[in-house]
């Protein structure tokens, strides 16, 4: 997919988000700007990174030697008389905005646009479904690894470092984000950071991971039972697995990220959970583990072939725990794909 300049309303854009840089150009470095016009694209970067630009990049680069790079970038824009500048409102710090809005040419205005690139990157290619189908294997293959490695001596950050070094193992560039494992009560915070707390027998353990694997996350949560777990923590395991295969059935072309978020909020209903449901459904992935779109209650995207997503709704009761299941799912031209391969089975270990 290629930016409208047209229908965004500028003459060219200014790219400093890395990952918006890598989609556009393939440059994976750490400090770069892509100025982006209709026929051509011209990365910016330092000279760490020349060797590295030329070997990535699909387009010409320019070695900026001293000084910050959105200085350099205002210097091309000013002396080629660009009227209407696009920047990334979203990204763009305020260092950069304040360079690019600084003394600029009186024929010259700044065009604030909202995720420009992101919207593009929503729609992946066959290539980025290759790579994304292969960080999810990588990562559902290093989840089953360190299970099996399990030991009731293991605390939440001994299980953590498990994972994140089977997944390097199984060939993942390391985890998409930092590794969820949850004991016990702790399960009942959505975004808990593992501890030194040793896992909890008879309770049950939540454990979110995704691996990144040539530049593509992966996202999964399993929730396993450590030793015996009660009847009524296994009512909320079934409610939210209903309610996540109630999610993914939803899915499909043409279909608004809204209702397949109300078809895990209504399932939660009928156990009496949707109010122990604290976030939105799911989320788009890709060369960032969090992207467009988002499936929750707010704003709503039509679901489009080629878009890369996760279901995972989640029943969160303080004192007592939590349940998330979590899938990463393509939407294809007839309806889905679920990726992730791992089962859905309550796991006892
Ligand atoms: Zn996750
Ligand atoms: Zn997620």
């Amino acid at each position: 997919m290629k930016l409208d300049f047209a229908a965004l309303g500028v003459d060219a854009l200014v790219v400093a988000a890395l990952p918006n840089v890598r989609y556009l150009t393939g440059f994976t470095g750490s400090n770069a700007i892509a100025l982006v016009e209709p026929h051509r694209t011209t990365l910016f970067t330092d000279p760490r990174y020349s060797d590295q630009a030329s070997r990535e990049a699909n387009c010409p680069s320019r070695t900026v030697k001293r000084g910050a790079l959105i200085l350099a970038v205002r210097k091309v824009l000013d002396r080629a008389g660009v009227r209407r500048i696009g920047f990334e409102r979203n990204r763009a710090s305020f260092a950069e905005h304040a360079a690019l809005a600084y003394k600029l040419p009186r024929r010259s205005t700044l065009v604030a646009l909202d995720h420009a690139v992101e919207k593009l990157r929503m729609i992946k290619t066959p290539g980025e479904i290759a790579k994304i189908r292969a960080s999810v294997e990588i990562n559902s293959r290093a989840f089953e690894r360190a299970l099996a490695r399990f030991q009731p001596s293991m605390t939440e950050l001994d299980l953590a470092a498990e994972i994140d070094y089977q997944m390097r193992l199984a060939g993942a560039d390391g985890p998409a984000f930092d590794t969820i494992v949850a004991s016990g009560e702790r399960a009942a915070l959505p975004h808990a950071h593992p501890t030194r707390a040793r896992i909890e027998a008879n309770r049950l353990l939540l454990i979110d991971a995704g691996a990144m694997v040539e530049g593509y996350a992966s996202d999964m949560t399993r929730v396993v039972a450590v030793g015996r777990i009660p009847a009524p923590l296994k009512r909320m395991y079934a409610a939210v697995r209903e309610a996540q295969q109630a999610a993914i059935d939803a899915v499909g072309p043409g279909v608004s990220s809204r209702l397949v978020d109300r078809r895990a909020r209504q399932t939660l209903k009928k156990y009496g959970m949707d109010r122990e449901f604290v976030h939105s459904t799911g989320h788009g992935l890709g060369l960032e583990i969090h992207e467009p779109p988002r499936l929750g209650r707010g704003e709503s995207v039509k679901l489009a072939a080629g878009m890369a997503i996760t279901i995972e709704p989640g029943v969160y009761r303080t004192g007592v725990g939590g349940v998330r299941i979590e899938d990463t799912v393509v939407v294809t031209a007839s309806g889905r794909e679920t990726l992730t391969p791992t089962t859905k089975d309550l796991l006892s270990i």
